[in-house]
């Protein structure tokens, strides 16, 4: 009789955010059915030897940018994907900012058609802007998991939502449950300070930073975590980057604001010591800022403020990187390959544990976007998303092995120790000993069907835009009747 067990990964490590055990796991049709001791495992098609290694749940990028429709030349579905699969993560969730922005159902089709290619498993996040707020549940009806709402000026150049929007579109999203990432810079200062730059004849690197000072990012988090209170909506804040900001993301949490932080590697390792070498390489919104700022960036990882890492993979090719006049260099750099090793590079330095990184990289994640359960985790019914990693395998960094079509990084040249060297996604190789497994092209899947956001807590909906479009029963017409008297 032939086994009904596909893959039975033996004699590893598995990792959680409260332990790490010694455990075999048994996956069948995608799924983690067994996770206990090798004698226990059930006889299988398949067995991978994995003394020594550690086994977690692959990780989930709430933040890349594969850049299609729209710009197949920086990236596509296909080659952002792979460079997924061989950085161990397992799903990802891709921005709006493609061309046509992802706004529209239409739009969102044609994402859809391009993500059909993806190795792993993907959410949508839909574009929350003034045009776009009247038509969210559509777009949530059509298959996005969450939104997007680009407060601060980045690629794409799409306008930043009015103040106005961002509220109703929050009181709206409150009702239904859907958390909204928001890029949060303020646009007004960013725009000014780089005219007056551009102006003035400053093309250098560090002018770059000088337009988009911590304050745009301090001024703009503090607005839309005002919205959120207010509105009862769940609120994301995309690549931190301010040890000036942190202040107001713990207040809110203190508060019970339902607020979720990620940032990412460059903001945590790079600053502008490295800006002065590479230049517009180095260009990303927001900015890479002073020395000062990454310790304790990485302390409120640490502590629980800010929740999670992602990395903004915003590919260009390199051409666009580099130009003579840092204004005219795109933002963005690719990151999804590279954000496991860097991390776990710094995790076997002491600075954080195994169990610590799986809370940043998949658990909260998860739970921000409604999946955990499925994803996230290592246990009997998840999926069999899994990166098997090597603490011990050395490697430097190289753009010219990265799957992006982006073969440009700040990273490139950097030795890491520890590298996921098998990744799965639902029970699949998609990358098996290092290399991508070019078959398995397509075989990831939105994660819509498994999302489930519980409740919000709406506040002021009886203040809400939706609630004012009716005259209250019993107030009378404006026009009173003007007293006999006077007649
Ligand atoms: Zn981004």
């Amino acid at each position: 009789m032939k086994p009904e067990i596909d893959l039975v990964i033996r004699g590893a490590q598995v990792v959680s955010p409260e332990a790490i055990r010694p455990a075999s796991v048994a996956i069948a049709g995608g799924q983690v059915v067994a996770v206990g001791h090798d004698d226990l495992m059930p006889p299988a098609r398949e067995t991978l030897n994995a003394d020594g290694l550690y086994l977690l749940p692959g990780a989930i990028d709430s933040h890349v940018h594969f850049r299609d429709p729209g710009y197949p030349h920086k990236e596509t579905w296909k080659t952002g994907s792979a460079a997924a699969a061989c950085g161990g993560v397992t799903t990802v969730f891709e921005m709006p900012n493609t061309n046509p922005p992802t706004g529209t159902v239409a739009a969102l089709r044609l994402k859809q058609q391009a993500a059909a290619a993806s190795y792993v498993d993907y959410g949508i996040h839909g574009l929350l802007g003034d045009d776009t707020v009247d038509h969210l549940e559509a777009l949530l009806d059509a298959g996005v998991t969450s939104f997007k709402a680009f407060v601060g000026n980045t690629f794409g150049n799409l306008p930043a939502p009015s103040d106005g929007a961002l509220l109703e579109g929050f009181e709206k999203l409150a009702l239904l449950g859907y958390r909204t990432a928001v890029h949060a810079e303020n646009s007004s200062i960013l725009f000014r300070r780089q005219q007056k730059m551009e102006a003035a004849g400053r093309i250098d690197a560090l002018a770059h930073l000088a337009s988009r000072p911590a304050v745009a990012e301090i001024e703009a988090i503090g607005r839309v975590i005002t919205l959120a209170e207010w509105t009862g909506a769940r609120l994301h804040i995309a690549h931190h980057s301010a040890a000036d900001s942190l202040f107001l993301v713990r207040e809110a949490k203190r508060r019970g604001v339902d607020i979720t932080v990620e940032t990412c590697p460059q903001y945590l390792l790079l600053n502008t010591e490295r800006m002065l070498k590479l230049g517009g390489i180095m260009r990303v919104n927001p900015p890479i800022r002073e020395a000062r700022h990454n310790q304790p960036l990485w302390d409120a990882l640490v502590d629980g403020t800010i929740d999670m890492i992602a990395t903004d993979h915003a590919p260009h090719t390199p051409e666009e990187k580099q130009r003579e006049r840092i204004w005219d260099c795109d933002c963005g750099f690719p990151g999804v390959e590279t954000q496991m090793p860097l991390m776990l590079t710094e995790i076997g330095r002491g600075r954080a544990t195994l169990m610590d990184y799986v809370r940043w990289s998949a658990v909260a994640p998860a739970r921000a976007w409604g999946i955990y359960g499925p994803k996230g985790v290592i246990a009997p019914g998840a999926d069999a998303d899994i990166a098997v990693v090597d603490m011990n395998r050395t490697a430097v960094i190289s753009q010219n092995g990265l799957q992006s079509i982006s073969r440009i990084s700040p990273w490139h040249g950097r030795a890491v120790r520890g590298c996921p060297i098998h990744t799965l996604v639902r029970g699949r190789f998609v990358m098996r000993e290092g290399r991508l497994v070019s078959e398995a092209a397509g075989w990831g899947r939105s994660v819509k069907e498994r999302q489930q956001m519980p409740p919000a807590r709406p506040r002021n909906t009886e203040l809400s835009t939706a609630a004012i479009l009716t005259t209250p029963p019993g107030v009378p017409p404006n026009a009173l009747p003007v007293p006999e008297a006077q007649r």
